[in-house]
């Protein structure tokens, strides 16, 4: 225990549910999740299945960094049975690392469009989409139109000048739009673009999404980028802050009059060395459930993967329907590595 309790502060890792106990119990049905997933709501996501199967979950939390650098530091030791991120770039770079294993399951498979399971093998994924995420742009509705802002190009034009926040751009959210765009309009055009965003930002990029939106609503940004459910989340805060904020801040889904919003996933995998190799395909099955799916969207303000999931969310329902890019979201890690040498060319922190 202490052994193990030195690793996870060494790699800074926060061990949720199970500190007291070794984390693989042979004879215990049981699963050993690791997940960047960092969301409140995702509590009854767990408990539900552990109600519905008997198994028991134990759970480590940290983010798809720390996660990945694990895995490879344990090797086959490892007691990680099923690894959720939150990043497509992530998913693939655990897929190129090896330290996952391809699924074969007629429920995933018929559940989760095939643009959204990345690794695919003649033995199934290494990885599978379970919810999804729009990168949106807000802006201040006191300074800007939706018309100067219904693109990801425009956020580099002159109209932006000096308006524009963002989180730092080697975060995976941004490496995985900016691979997206790579996909789109080619790498010089994307450099350009890169180097537009640069020249219009308004500070040095700093914080995460909601400082971002918080950062429009004070006035300091005129325009930024963020994951939808931040947005959502905040449009369904009772806080009077919260309130206020939203009042000032205005959403567009870009790209809606070509190629569409890009889509982020999080998304589960098997570990390579899985133990409880069964229990793991079961919980992802799991996850792309009807009930599953609609913890993501009411719970944690996701879009589920699955189309025919209902959901009653009232933040989502306000933000309105929109149009989706389709390309592939393994491309879209594939190209990261591409875009943060970009980044580093561009001065792009
Ligand atoms: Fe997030």
């Amino acid at each position: 225990m202490k052994i193990l309790l030195r690793r996870l502060g060494a790699l800074s890792m926060l061990a949720v549910a199970s500190l007291g106990t070794p984390l693989a119990q042979a004879q215990d049905k049981v699963l050993n999740l690791y997940s960047a997933r960092h969301y409140q709501t995702d509590e009854a996501l767990y408990a539900n299945f552990t109600q519905a199967t008997g198994v028991r979950i134990n759970r480590i939390e940290a983010d798809d960094a720390g996660i990945l650098a694990r895995l490879k530091a344990e090797g086959s030791g490892s007691p990680a049975d099923v690894i959720l991120l939150v990043d497509a770039a992530r998913l693939w770079r655990g897929e190129q690392d090896g330290l996952f294993q391809p699924v074969k399951s007629a429920v995933l498979e018929q559940r989760i469009p095939a643009q959204f399971r990345g690794g695919v093998t003649p033995q199934g994924a290494q990885w599978f989409g379970m919810s999804t995420r729009a990168r949106v742009i807000v802006y201040d509705k006191a300074r800007f139109k939706p018309e100067q802002l219904d693109s990801y190009e425009k956020l580099s034009t002159p109209a932006v000048k000096g308006a524009f926040c963002v989180r730092s751009g080697s975060h995976p959210y941004n490496l995985s739009l900016f691979g997206s765009m790579l996909e789109h309009l080619g790498p010089q055009a994307t450099e350009a673009w890169l180097q537009g965003l640069v020249a219009n930002m308004a500070r040095p990029p700093k914080g995460g999404d909601t400082d971002q939106i918080r950062g429009v609503a004070s006035g300091e940004c005129g325009v930024a980028l963020s994951n939808s459910y931040y947005v959502a989340r905040l449009m369904r805060s009772g806080k009077p802050e919260d309130k206020a904020a939203m009042e000032r801040v205005g959403v567009v889904f870009p790209n809606q009059a070509s190629w569409g919003t890009h889509v982020n996933i999080a998304g589960a995998a098997v570990a390579r060395h899985a133990k409880n190799r069964e229990a793991a395909v079961q919980f992802l099955e799991y996850l792309s459930s009807d009930t599953a799916q609609r913890y993501f969207a009411d719970g944690n303000n996701e879009y589920p993967v699955v189309a025919s999931a209902a959901t009653e969310n009232p933040a989502l329902v306000s933000l309105g329907r929109f149009k989706a890019e389709t390309v592939p979201i393994g491309k879209v890690g594939a190209n990261t590595a591409a875009v943060q040498q970009m980044l580093d060319r561009v001065g792009f922190k």
